[in-house]
Formats: C-alpha cells, sequence, structure tokens
C-alpha cells in the first residue's frame, strides 16, 4: 500500500504539489488526471525519488521512500516514464534487463532468474519481437512497449505510470492497461498512473485523484469524480456524461461532440 502524507513540492521557490494526501490500497489503480500542468508528472517524478519533497511522507508498506537508498527504492518501485532519451544503440533486451539493475552482485552479471524475469517482463508487455532491434530504431510506442517490460522486469510492488498510452495505437493501449490490469490482480501490484483519457482511466482505475493547480480537487470513485459540472470548470470546456461504459462506468464527452 502507498500512502502520501501532506507532500509539498517545490521547483526552486514555486510549489507545484502543496498538501497533497491519498492512500492507494495493495492490489489497486490510482487514476491521477488534471489539466496540463496541474502536477501529474511532479507527482510521479517525487514518487519515484527524481523529486526531492520539500515537506510531507511517502510511504510504500511503512517504510518512508525519502529515507532509502536509490538501489532500496529501485525494489520498490518502478517507473514508465514519459521523457524518453533512451539509449538508441541498445537492442530491445538490453533495454528490458536495465530493470533488473537493482538485483545485480558487483559484477554486474544477469543470473538465469534476472533472464526468467526479463522474459515474463518482455511477454508480458507484447515486447518479445523486439529483443534484438535497435531501440534507436524503434517507433515512439514499440519503445513505449520497452519501457513498460523494463519496469515490469524490475519486480517492484509499486508501479508508476506517467502517461503510458501517449504514442500507442488503440490495440496498444488496451493491451498495455489490460496487462497492468492483470498485474494489479494477479501479483497485487499498486499502480500509480497518469492519464489524460478521461475514459480509458474511468474503465481501469480504481480510484481517481484530480489534481488542479497542485492540489487534490476530488478523489473517489471514478462515479464519483468524473462530474461533468466538475469537469467543465477544471477543463474550461463543457463536457456531457454518458453512462455508456463497460459496466456502466461513466464516459465524459465535451459537448461539441
Ligand atoms: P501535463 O499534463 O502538461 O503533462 P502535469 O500535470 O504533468 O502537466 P507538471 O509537469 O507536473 O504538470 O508541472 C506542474 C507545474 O510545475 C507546471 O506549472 C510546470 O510549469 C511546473 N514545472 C514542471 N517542471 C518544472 C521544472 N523543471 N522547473 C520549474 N517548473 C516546472
Amino acid at each position: 500500500m502507498l500512502k502520501v502524507t501532506r507532500l509539498l513540492v517545490k521547483y526552486g521557490e514555486r510549489a507545484a504539489l502543496r498538501d497533497v494526501s491519498f492512500e492507494v490500497p495493495r492490489g489497486s489503480i490510482l487514476g491521477v488526471i488534471g489539466p496540463n500542468g496541474a502536477g501529474k508528472t511532479t507527482l510521479i517524478r517525487a514518487l519515484s525519488g527524481v523529486l526531492r519533497p520539500a515537506a510531507g511522507s511517502m510511504q510504500v508498506d511503512g517504510r518512508d521512500l525519502s529515507a532509502m537508498s536509490e538501489q532500496e527504492r529501485a525494489r520498490l518501485v518502478a517507473v514508465v516514464p514519459q521523457a524518453r532519451n533512451l539509449p538508441p544503440a541498445f537492442t530491445g533486451l538490453e533495454m528490458v534487463q536495465l530493470g533488473r539493475t537493482p538485483y545485480l552482485n558487483w559484477l554486474g552479471q544477469l543470473t538465469p532468474l534476472d533472464r526468467q524475469r526479463v522474459q515474463r517482463a518482455m511477454e508480458r508487455a507484447r515486447t518479445l519481437e523486439l529483443a534484438d532491434r535497435r531501440v534507436g530504431d524503434l517507433s515512439g510506442g514499440e519503445q513505449q512497449r520497452l519501457l513498460l517490460a523494463r519496469a515490469l522486469a524490475q519486480d517492484a510492488p509499486l508501479l508508476l505510470l506517467d502517461e503510458p498510452t501517449t504514442h500507442l495505437d488503440l490495440q496498444y493501449q488496451i493491451s498495455l492497461l489490460d496487462a497492468v490490469s492483470a498485474l494489479v490482480k494477479q501479483d497485487g501490484l499498486t499502480v500509480v498512473m497518469t492519464l489524460h483519457d478521461l475514459n480509458l482511466v474511468s474503465r481501469y482505475a480504481d480510484r481517481l485523484c484530480l489534481l488542479v493547480e497542485g492540489q487534490v480537487a476530488a478523489a473517489g470513485t471514478p462515479d464519483e469524480v468524473l462530474d461533468p459540472d466538475l469537469l467543465s470548470r477544471v477543463y474550461h470546456v463543457p463536457l456531457q456524461r454518458l453512462q455508456a461504459g463497460a459496466g456502466g462506468r461513466p464516459v465524459i464527452l465535451p459537448t461539441v461532440l
């Protein structure tokens, strides 16, 4: 379980996240939504240890993330980041093997167990056919799938996904989110995922957190948070809600459509 309490994250003097608190139970997905600049990526970067919070705490299963060494944190938290400056000369397999870095011995050699975990992660992220390709030659979506495979190979109980579907076509959007959803159910992973697509997030997240200007504007089930009046105000565009999604989940559409 992830527990975030009164998080304050600043860039210089400017607070990008203020007083952000939430809990994500083991085996569930928290979807983080909000307009451009709301602080979604900042939250992912704070949780992954890239940014150090000015105040507040972040705990995984009662252990404070800020107090850990990088290696300890990497065994607990895996990230599929948005930014990509992937090493172009690496093969797909080598990219995914990077996910095993927190477990390597001082010689840096992969054990048979490491190789098995890499193979399994590549199967789950549907990247086996990319194993021998050069990363620099791959499309944005193929690179995105390798980033997911790398994160899965890390075997961490907390998985952070920052806009994971951005470069994916519809088939792979669904396939990626289905894979994440299956892992949450089978392995009890805890997931925090930012997504702009309100309808995908409504379909896959157990709970949502709506960030506006660095603060939690609403939190709860998709049904509670995807309120068309609230969202119309936050996104500055008239929105309507249909009860048409899988299992009666809400679907949000701009009224211009
Ligand atoms: P988007 O939907 O556009 O990706 P976001 O919700 O992920 O936005 P963040 O990237 O977390 O938003 O940015 C939150 C705020 O912090 C914004 O006002 C942004 O301009 C600011 N910010 C982000 N990165 C930096 C930085 N490196 N230095 C200074 N300010 C930053």
